[in-house]
């Protein structure tokens, strides 16, 4: 029998919304708490392995995701400046090795799916958290609107600026890394006689643009970039950019690439943060996932992987480990994740995966389920 607790998860990000759902298909309590009012369907793409995918399908949703997506059978990463192939990574080329499907998906259609996976009921639009404190029998949660709750355990899923990480940590703005990443959407019909991969990112020295399909029917086609730039205003989330600065950023690329550019839809550019390893994931009731404990550059697509593998793991160690020592459960928690997430960080910050021919086994292979709680 489920044990008894209250369960607040801070975040509906696709982290928190994974937690939610894995907590609430195990018969927990749970609620979650998001700042937003609500959520819209913002013009970004996201690749999911199937390390995320054998989460999805624990979820129910490994088919509705399947059914919306696109198949990508290779990773191609190409030269820039002649399009010359540095290398060809068997994506669902390789799928049965895997265990899953590889998916590449808008962002917005994912997060609509995977919200569908935890009760409307459990969902609380417009909760900005402001601080919480703990007692002897709970967190006491206070929201920007005057609101107060109360949890027996809080699981903090509030992304790279978390309130549950500063609470617990003290404040520190997260590191800029010297990077942007633009982002474009394209419709398909304005690439006609273009040469189109479904998955490929272009290198040069010291930027890139990774691009690939956001459905099925390949109606929609997406770019994001990595750019050196100096600074970033502070505060500022995001910032309209234009095809003229992409054309100057990316001077030297093949015209492959310059047509993309050409065929872009509106430009947004955003700041890439990351943050040195934090001393501690949770602390009493309290406990971190995802981009509140381990930010990075986006440059290995698993970002939001990581997020969800830290709530699949988190949630096996409360339903296997219990939470009559909660200390000790996200203790196990944080054991099993920490070298995987520090490694993954490491290498999406120095951006060299799958520049050249090597195995991804070690991340699209992985299944949380097959771990050994105790080892
Ligand atoms: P978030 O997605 O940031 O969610 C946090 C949620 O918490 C938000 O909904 C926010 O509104 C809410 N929140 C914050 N503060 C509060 C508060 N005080 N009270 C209540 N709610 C609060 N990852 C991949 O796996 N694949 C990709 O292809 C990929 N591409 C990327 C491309 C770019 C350009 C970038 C920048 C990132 C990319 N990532 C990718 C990384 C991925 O986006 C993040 O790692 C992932 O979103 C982290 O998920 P999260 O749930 O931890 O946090």
């Amino acid at each position: 029998m489920v044990e008894s607790v209250r369960i607040g998860i801070v975040g509906a990000g696709l982290g928190g919304v994974a937690a939610a759902g894995l907590l609430g298909r195990a018969g927990y309590d749970v609620t979650l708490y998001e700042q937003a009012p609500s959520f819209s369907r913002l013009g970004a793409g996201i690749q999911f392995g199937p390390n995320v995918m054998k989460i999805m399908r624990r979820l129910g949703l490994e088919e509705r995701i399947e059914a919306v997506s696109c198949h990508p059978d290779f990773w191609f990463s190409r030269n820039g400046a002649d399009g010359a192939y540095l290398s060809r990574i068997p994506l669902n080329a390789q799928h049965d090795r895997y265990g899953a499907t590889y998916v590449t998906i808008h962002r917005g259609d994912v997060h609509e799916i995977m919200l569908g996976a935890v009760d409307p009921a459990a969902i609380r639009f417009g909760k900005k958290l402001v601080d919480f404190e703990e007692n002897a029998s709970g967190v006491v949660l206070s929201f920007e609107d005057g609101t107060i709750d109360t949890v027996e355990m809080l699981i903090g899923a509030d992304g790279l600026n978390s309130r549950v990480r500063e609470t617990l940590l003290g404040p520190e703005d997260p590191l800029f890394t010297g990077w942007i990443g633009h982002r474009a959407l394209i419709p398909a019909a304005r690439l006609s006689g273009l040469e189109v991969e479904p998955c490929v990112k272009w290198w040069s020295s010291d930027r890139h643009m990774m691009a690939y399909f956001l459905d099925r029917n390949r109606d929609e086609f997406y770019f994001v970039t990595g750019e050196p730039a100096a600074d970033w205003p502070r505060g500022v989330a995001w910032q309209p950019s234009t095809r003229a600065a992409l054309h100057e950023s990316f001077k030297g690329y093949c015209d492959t690439v310059q047509a993309y550019i050409e065929a872009a839809e509106s430009v947004t550019k955003w700041p890439l943060f990351t943050r040195d390893p934090l001393p501690l994931w949770h602390k009493g009731r309290v406990v971190l996932l995802g981009d509140a404990c381990h930010p990075m550059k986006p440059h290995m697509a698993q970002g939001a992987a990581m997020a969800i593998e830290d709530a699949a793991v988190l949630v096996r160690c409360i339903t296997e480990l219990g939470v009559g020592d909660m200390a000790a459960t996200f203790e196990t928690y944080r054991r099993h994740r920490v070298e995987r997430a520090s490694r993954v960080q490491q290498v999406s910050n120095a951006n060299t995966w799958l520049r050249a021919d090597e195995d991804p086994y070690w991340v699209y292979g992985h299944d949380v389920y097959a771990i050994d709680l105790n080892a």
